[in-house]
């Protein structure tokens, strides 16, 4: 057995080049983790490297491409639900009534929309034809195990060969940048508090080289984890001092440093990543009974309070 690496580029601006690994068994036949962009040309050149199945990590776009194939391929039952985002209108309605209730101005979600229009292109060009089979946590497949690693996304999983200590991590842990933990429009759970237990559940695997779906190969995964963590600690302790203060989720996003940039001068995609990653903060602080949010009777707008 032996583990192939490729990486692509991602045809849409606001996405990173997306890595594709290829697990090279002869006994059971290559299995792929992660299937690429939602492309012709990306669905073409994960067929060429012959999986013989398929380990989705998650819905988002940029892994699922070849899964369209009609190629055996596995995800986690959470994540199905998602994937009629590309193929219909649904979630541009939620995420509508979400800036609605959050006060978010809608110019923000303007980039987000024209994304949306051209995902539903890449969709209907692909027919959506799919060999689905549902994975679950400490599921085997193929000498790998299933690790359900949710807060990215819903039924976000890592997939992990034990002997040769190697974890393909997906979105979960990246070795450059946070991944985007935000809140789910339509996914009533705490992703935040999902993440950070997603994150101790792998520092608990024994782990020596992770595979991440973006940047590069992690050496020392433990680290990475730790640096992780204690990022998430500071930036829930910044998210709490802000609400000293009340205010909407606009309001609250607007105060806090960006990897040192303010608000303002982030682009427009950035801030509505920011918007949903400050709202995934306010989320895990109200679970923990430090913050409340308040529904304004005048404009119908969420507004967040400390709790006293
Ligand atoms: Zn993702
Ligand atoms: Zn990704």
């Amino acid at each position: 057995m032996h583990i192939e690496s490729f990486s692509f580029e991602v045809p849409i601006a606001q996405a990173d080049k997306i890595n594709i690994y290829l697990v090279v068994d002869k006994d059971s036949g290559n299995t792929a983790i992660d299937a690429g962009f939602c492309s012709p040309h990306h669905i073409k050149e994960v067929l060429e490297l012959r999986p013989r199945r398929i380990l989705l990590t998650h819905h988002h776009i940029d892994h699922v491409g070849a899964a369209f194939s009609g190629i055996e391929s596995y995800l986690h039952p959470l994540e199905e639900p998602f994937l009629k985002l590309y193929i219909s209108d649904l979630f541009a309605d939620i995420y509508k009534a979400w800036t609605e209730r959050f006060g978010i101005p809608k110019h923000f979600i303007h980039q987000f929309m024209e994304m949306f229009s051209e995902l539903r292109g890449f969709g209907e060009r692909i027919g959506g034809k799919m060999n689905l089979k549902y994975v679950g946590d400490l599921q085997e497949i193929s000498g790998m195990l299933c690790i359900h690693t949710p807060g990215h996304s819903p039924g976000h999983c890592c997939y992990y060969l034990p002997e040769e200590k190697v974890l393909f991590s997906g979105d979960l842990i990246l070795s450059e940048t946070t991944t985007h933990v935000g809140f789910y429009p339509g996914y009533e759970a705490n992703p935040l508090a999902s993440h950070l237990q997603s994150l101790k559940k792998v520092l608990g695997l024994e782990v020596d080289v992770a595979y991440p779906a973006h940047e590069n190969v992690i050496k020392n995964p433990e680290r990475r984890i730790e640096q992780l963590l204690n990022h998430y600690e500071s930036r829930i302790n910044e998210v709490l001092e802000l609400t000293e203060s009340e205010g909407n989720l606009v309001d609250i996003a607007s105060r806090i440093r960006w990897n040192g940039k303010s608000f303002e001068k982030l682009n427009q995609w950035d801030k509505l990543l920011a918007l949903s990653e400050t709202l995934a903060c306010l989320k895990y602080l109200e679970g923990k009974g430090y913050v409340r949010s308040v529904l304004n009777d005048v404009n119908d707008v969420v507004r967040f309070e400390r709790v006293r």
